[in-house]
C-alpha cells in the first residue's frame, strides 16, 4: 500500500489545503494529514479541533487519515511506511523554507520523498494566518473554509 503523508499546522484547515489533499489522494493508496502539535506554538484550534476540522471536511475521501505528532516529520513518515511527503507551494516566497526543509529531510532519511503541488490559482494567496485576520474583522471567509470549519471558526471567535 502506497502511503503520502501531509504534515502540517492546519490552524485551521482551509480549502486551499483539501485541494492539495484531494490531487495527492487521487494519486496514493492512502493519504495521512499529520497535525503538528507543537506546545511552542501559539494556535487558536487545539490538537484535537484541528483534527476534529480536518476528519469532518474530507468524509467525501476514502483513503484519508487524520494523526497528530509531536516527532520528526520524517521519524513518522518511516514508522508508518509512507514512501513520500506532500507539501503545498503557493508562491515564490514559500520556496526557500520549503526547499531547506525538503533538503534537510532528505539528509535524515533520502527514502522518503518530497513531493511539492500548487494547488487552484483560487487558493493560491490563502494561508490558515491571513484567514484567522479576515475572519476575527468580521470579513466573508465562506468561499475559502468548508462549512463544518466556518462554523467553529465563527464559535471560536465569538466565544
Ligand atoms: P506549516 O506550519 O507546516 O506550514 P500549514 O498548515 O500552514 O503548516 O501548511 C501545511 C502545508 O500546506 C504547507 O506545505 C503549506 O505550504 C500548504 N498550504 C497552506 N495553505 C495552502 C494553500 N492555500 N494552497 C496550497 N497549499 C497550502
Amino acid at each position: 500500500m502506497k502511503k503520502i503523508i501531509y504534515p502540517g499546522t492546519f490552524d485551521p484547515i482551509t480549502n486551499g489545503h483539501l485541494d492539495i489533499a484531494e490531487r495527492a489522494s487521487k494519486l496514493f493508496d492512502e493519504l495521512i494529514f499529520v497535525v503538528a502539535n507543537n506546545p511552542d506554538k501559539q494556535q487558536l484550534f487545539s490538537v484535537a479541533e484541528r483534527m476534529e476540522m480536518i476528519s469532518k471536511s474530507t468524509g467525501h475521501l476514502s483513503n484519508i487519515r487524520v494523526e497528530s505528532t509531536k516527532i520528526l516529520t520524517v521519524d513518522f513518515a518511516k514508522e508508518n511506511s509512507a514512501l513520500a511527503i506532500i507539501r503545498g507551494l503557493r508562491h515564490v516566497s514559500d520556496f526557500e523554507y520549503e526547499f531547506q526543509m525538503a533538503m534537510m529531510n532528505y539528509n535524515m532519511a533520502p527514502e522518503i520523498t518530497t513531493i511539492f503541488m500548487m494547488p487552484s490559482e483560487k487558493y493560491v494567496h490563502l494561508n490558515s494566518s491571513i484567514l484567522k485576520d479576515i475572519a476575527k474583522l468580521e470579513g466573508d471567509v465562506s468561499e475559502y473554509v468548508p462549512v463544518y470549519v466556518l462554523e467553529q471558526l465563527q464559535s471560536k471567535l465569538n466565544s
